[in-house]
């Protein structure tokens, strides 16, 4: 099967039920089909042929999920740009793909026109919502795409997305998923989150980021309906979930601890929501247990990456066994591998670790990617044998939980001993001050790197450097506590994910060491 089936088969079996409802906009399967099929059509006429790249530069909206759809019918592939990049770094991206197509919003209409250098001449510009000069209007072009039979339609094997990693240790690389891959990926993820047909599934992550096209086809391939929001702001989702009664959500754990505080004092009534899933970054435990206590056990974490075409663990609100010692340990945990997944744990030797060894988390499936875009050498680095090799350090426990202890790039090395600076971050985030946190290796003559701690505190906490290091006494090991503690107002993050940017936060230490630290 391909993804583009199911869009076809949800026209044939729910017609009239909502695919998409968008700023008071609500769109069937059945026209949702339709729009697709006519945009592929559309297309083809314009002389675009099978795997040619159609690139966005938009937030969320219908006509980008159509586009995205164009290509898993089509069998073109969908390159979702990150809008908050900048123009070098969108540059270097188009120049990598070289796609065939450029759609953007009326919003992105400057940026298009500086981006227009980098590309061909015979590149097409679409404008996504409006007329704008030298460029395609989106609305004609799809309504003049035959209803007729699609002129291609897409195979197994073809490219479907062309998605660029997050970035956090190093420059984005092109992720190319395929069609048949992601098919599976979304079916057994809608088996393993129980999607239903009655379900409707908030969708905030951005499109160009692996966590929005993903968790959203999950829910498309049970027929549910996509509540779909541009832009993330923590009052208006909780607002639109009251509404809309909306089920089911992906957030990223930023997200959770926004609308937390917003919940905390202005209460929604979220009776309708039975399912959070988050991904991208673990959420402490100390933030799960707060989050719990006010949103209720409804949380599943998935832990994935790009490379894997998104899940490859989830630990469901059903494994936290309310209560019992096994809660926190489990809190930790990154759940277990979804059916279809094969995880092994790898030594630097290449074995595989026993239960509680820790070591790289090495994974395979069918939706693994197919490769970097053109980078073949990384990506013989990264699939070796069939097992991508993440990146991430962690181990399994005696009943196949994961716990993800870090990545490889952040480990510490202090005096010979391995540091996970999850570990220390999790012990300082226990310090009712500690609002957020990030540990990083700092140079150290005697031994080699010493652990710093970046610490924003809570508003109106107060807490000193002593403090900190005295409260990690009774949790973690001596070697393991801060030697540096450094307070800032606001943590630098990655623009793509919102995650912590230990690369920028690691430079001013490492400046003039003569040494390179990724
Ligand atoms: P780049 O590969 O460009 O450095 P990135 O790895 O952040 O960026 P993504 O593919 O978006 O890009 O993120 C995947 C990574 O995010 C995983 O390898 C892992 O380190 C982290 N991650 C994702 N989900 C979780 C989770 N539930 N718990 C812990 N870490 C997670
Ligand atoms: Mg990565």
């Amino acid at each position: 099967m391909i993804l583009g089936d199911v869009i076809e088969r949800n026209a044939q079996c729910y017609a009239d039920h909502p695919a998409v409802l968008f700023e008071g906009r609500s769109i069937t399967h059945a026209e949702f089909y339709r729009r697709v099929k006519k945009l592929v059509n559309a297309l083809a006429a314009l002389g675009h042929r099978s795997q040619d790249r159609l690139a966005v530069l938009s937030r969320n909206c219908p006509e980008y999920l159509e586009v995205y759809g164009a290509a898993s019918l089509g069998g073109f592939v969908g390159l979702g740009l990150n809008y908050r990049l900048s123009a070098k770094e969108q540059a270097g991206i188009l120049v990598d793909a070289q796609p065939a197509v450029f759609f953007f919003e009326q919003e992105y209409a400057e940026r298009a026109q500086e981006l227009r250098q980098h590309l061909p001449g015979n590149v097409d510009f679409v404008c996504l919502d409006g007329a704008v000069a030298g460029a395609l209007d989106y609305e004609t072009l799809v309504a003049g795409g035959s209803e007729g039979a699609l002129a291609f339609r897409a195979k197994e094997d073809d490219t479907v997305l062309l998605i660029y990693t997050s970035g956090t240790t190093g420059v984005p690389k092109g992720v190319m998923l395929g069609n048949e891959g992601q098919f599976e990926q979304a079916r057994t993820q809608a088996l393993s989150h129980a999607a239903a047909q009655t379900d409707r599934m908030l969708i905030v992550m951005p499109f160009y980021h692996i966590g929005g096209p993903t968790e959203l086809l999950s829910y498309l391939v049970a027929g549910a309906t996509i509540v779909l929001h541009r832009t993330f702001d923590a009052a208006t989702i909780l607002q639109s979930i009251q509404a809309l009664r909306v089920t089911s959500a992906h957030l990223a754990p930023t997200m959770i601890t926004m609308m937390l505080e917003v919940q905390e004092k202005t209460p929604y009534d979220l009776s309708s929501l039975h399912t959070v899933c988050y991904a991208s970054a673990p959420m402490s435990v100390a933030l799960s247990i707060r989050a719990r206590a006010v949103f209720g056990p409804i949380f599943m974490q998935i832990y994935g990456m790009t490379e894997a075409g998104l899940g490859t663990t989830l630990l469901k609100h059903q494994h936290i066994l309310e209560g019992t010692p096994a809660q926190t340990k489990r809190l930790a945990s990154a759940g277990q591998a979804y059916l279809g997944t094969d995880l092994k744990i790898l030594a630097d030797d290449g074995s595989e670790c026993a239960a509680s060894e820790v070591g790289e988390v090495c994974m395979r499936s069918i939706s693994v990617m197919q490769g970097y875009w053109q980078k073949p050498e990384a990506t013989a680095d990264a699939v070796k044998s069939g097992y991508l090799h993440t990146g991430d350090m962690g181990y399994l426990d005696e009943e196949n939980f994961l716990f993800i202890v870090d990545r490889k790039k952040d480990m510490i090395i202090s005096g010979g001993e391995n540091i996970y600076s999850r570990e220390v971050e999790e012990a300082l985030l226990m310090h009712a001050a500690v609002s957020e946190v990030a540990v990083i290796g700092a140079p150290d003559e005697k031994w080699g790197e010493s652990v710093a701690a970046i610490v924003v505190l809570r508003p109106g906490k107060q807490a000193t450097a002593d403090e900190l290091s005295e409260h990690c006494r009774t949790l973690i090991a001596a070697y393991k506590r801060p030697k540096i503690v450094q307070f800032v107002e606001i943590m630098p993050r990655i623009p793509s994910t919102n995650k912590i940017d230990k690369r920028a936060l690691r430079a001013p230490f490492w400046a003039g060491q003569g040494r390179q630290v990724s």
